[in-house]
């Protein structure tokens, strides 16, 4: 194992574009490693290269991405140590990245981990003790520093062995910004993102649903749920449809084509071709509806809406032909338009 090679945890904010860089000022091999799962940064899997170079430009550093999108699935089922005031396993979720992390140093020739975090600056996960259980959970005691904080806790091995020159890391604490920002200007850090991430477990609306989801709120128990699941669950307009049935309406021409993307084998997909209007997609239609009554109510429930949500003609909703694929087979179906009374409550 080198001596000179650390892993920091780079969540793309300005604490952890600091706390890598700091430790990259003192000479160490910063490899950065940004986790991405479907509830938050996912879409940079999709334009990795770029991102990399945009980091390398802006910061100095070499960021590389980290699905953790299976295991974290499974994690919001039922984490170890609860959920923050949303649906955001905080506590969790770190000792995932910092596990995870930690079983990459070896294949880094990592000594030890970085991490962005600042104590007391978030009410829970941010805590003394908090950070103390997260490094416990994690098993990364001893080679986990925290260059913001470092000089307001004990020396870390790193510290320790002389590898970090514990007199030029920091000590700040709290809530306030001022002396990142201040150090962001020190080390010609300009252009970095407000805080406030991109994590969706932290919305109130999307994390509501989510939990809702989690809860059984369509036809998919919560063991079965799977990444394109998370991608759909926060695309276009949701709908429970009687009997519970999960049905996504495009808002755009980009979201039509990300659900026509997602379709899988057993999925309903449905399109409006004589004018433009919403791709719907019915989530395991041919799974889950096979009698032929219900087949029927479900369909004309949701040609109805798709024609409801298409572009209006002379200012009002028409009946038109719908586009229903299952499948390989392709059958053009005439629509009425669904009446607003009959759907409010489904929509989700
Ligand atoms: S806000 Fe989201 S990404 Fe950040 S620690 Fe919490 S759950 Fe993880």
């Amino acid at each position: 194992m080198q001596k000179n090679t650390a892993i920091g945890l780079f969540s793309g904010g300005l604490d952890s574009i600091l706390a890598c860089r700091i430790i990259a000022e003192q000479g160490i091999r910063v490899r950065a490693l940004k986790f991405v799962t479907p509830f938050f940064d996912h879409d940079l899997l999709a334009r990795q290269e770029e991102y990399q170079q945009e980091v390398k430009e802006k910061y100095g550093l070499n960021v590389e991405l980290v699905d953790l999108s299976a295991g974290y699935i499974e994690l919001l089922r039922n984490p170890s140590h609860g959920f923050g005031k949303n649906f955001n396993p905080c506590i969790d979720c770190k000792i995932m990245m910092l596990s995870r992390a930690k079983e990459l140093m070896e294949e880094y020739g990592a000594s030890f981990l970085v991490t962005g975090e600042v104590l007391g600056q978030r009410p829970m996960s941010q805590r003394r003790d908090t950070l103390n259980l997260i490094e416990r959970d994690a098993d990364c005691r001893d080679i986990l520093l925290r260059p913001l904080s470092a000089q307001l806790m004990s020396p870390s091995l790193p510290e320790r062995e002389g590898l970090v020159d514990r007199e030029r890391l920091y000590r700040f604490s709290g809530r306030g910004r001022k002396p990142q920002i201040s150090l962001a200007r020190e080390l010609g850090i300009t252009d970095f993102p407000a805080p406030a991430g991109g994590c969706v477990l932290t919305d109130p609306n999307l994390a509501a649903r989510i939990r809702r989801f989690y809860e059984g709120l369509f036809l998919i128990g919560k063991e079965e749920i799977t990444t394109a699941d998370i991608q759909l669950l926060l695309l276009g307009r949701q709908f429970r449809l009687p009997g519970g049935h999960w049905l996504i309406l495009g808002r755009n021409e980009q979201e039509n084509e990300r659900l026509a993307e997602c379709c899988e084998e057993d999925d309903w997909l449905l399109s409006m071709p004589e004018r433009p209007g919403p791709t719907a997609l019915l989530r395991r239609g041919s799974t889950l509806i096979t009698l032929s009554e219900e087949r029927e109510k479900i369909l004309n429930a949701v040609v109805g809406l798709v024609v409801r949500y298409g572009r209006k003609v002379k200012g009002a909703f028409l009946p038109g032909e719908v586009l229903f694929q299952e499948g390989s087979v392709q059958n053009m179906l005439q629509a009425d338009v669904l009446a607003d009374e009959v759907f409010q409550d489904w929509i989700v």
